[in-house]
């Protein structure tokens, strides 16, 4: 009876001591950007000679159901620090139309890198720098969100507007998916111009999950008037 007591008690001791370790996580979320909504924000007055029209990543984040969620875990680990030998031409070639970097000052590398520093390298002991980087582009083509939103009319245009349920459902209700995704907007002139959509999976990216309730102070979850959601172009 005793060495059962002590037994279960190191096997609690072991697992508080993972969840608290900076490298652990539960889940991940899959954060896809509206090109010309982050343009309009952290580059306005610029301009990139063409600003992607479809859905591009802005990273694949490791996350806790509550905060705080782990960051730059190379900093406990330094193998974990990027590494760029790994980044081959053919994965470059791969990412550049879907994750590039949206920024005109940030060359694609450096927005990898930064992405691999304050997220993937949480998540390095389960998914190597390649794989993380494949996995994220495999589920973005997996799901599809432009031809999914385009199967029901939701186009993006100028002035055209569009509710927050429009959206989700048209996601929802698709095969792959099923589950609500998590919205994120920029007000605007009294409308909210659609900024992410994101979604999420299981710490093993096998399985999608419903997104639990983003809590984090300053996120505009799109819960706007209705029919008020812009995808500009
Ligand atoms: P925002 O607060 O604007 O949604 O996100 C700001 C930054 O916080 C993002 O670029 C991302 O690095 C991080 N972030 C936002 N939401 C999450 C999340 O659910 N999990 C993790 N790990 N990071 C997040």
């Amino acid at each position: 009876m005793n060495s059962l007591f002590i037994v279960f008690h190191v096997i609690l001791l072991a697992s508080s001591v993972h969840l608290t370790n900076a490298a652990s996580y539960e889940y991940f979320k899959l954060a896809l950007v509206w090109p010309t909504t982050f343009t309009r924000i952290h580059a306005s007055g610029m301009t990139k000679p063409k600003i992607p029209q479809h859905f591009t990543i802005h990273g694949l984040w490791p996350t806790n159901f509550s905060l705080p969620w782990p960051a730059n875990c190379a900093n406990n680990q330094p193998k974990y620090h990027f590494d760029k030998s790994l980044m081959t031409a053919t994965l470059q070639g791969h990412l550049a139309p879907d994750w590039p970097s949206l920024l005109p000052g940030q060359s694609n590398m450096d927005f990898w890198t930064a992405q691999w520093e304050k997220h993937g390298s949480c998540s390095a002991e389960r998914f190597a720098q390649s794989e993380y980087f494949e996995k994220a582009l495999f589920h973005r083509h997996n799901l599809d969100i432009d031809g999914e939103l385009k199967k029901v009319g939701i186009i993006p245009d100028r002035i055209k507007t569009y509710s927050r349920s429009a959206i989700v459902n048209a996601i929802k209700k698709t095969k792959t998916l099923q589950v609500e995704p998590e919205l994120v907007c920029f007000p605007d002139n009294g409308n909210a111009l659609l900024w992410e959509i994101r979604v999420c999976f299981d710490a093993d990216l096998v399985e999608i999950i419903q997104c639990p309730i983003n809590k984090s102070k300053g996120v505009n979850l799109c819960k706007t008037k209705s029919n008020s959601i812009i995808i500009p172009v």
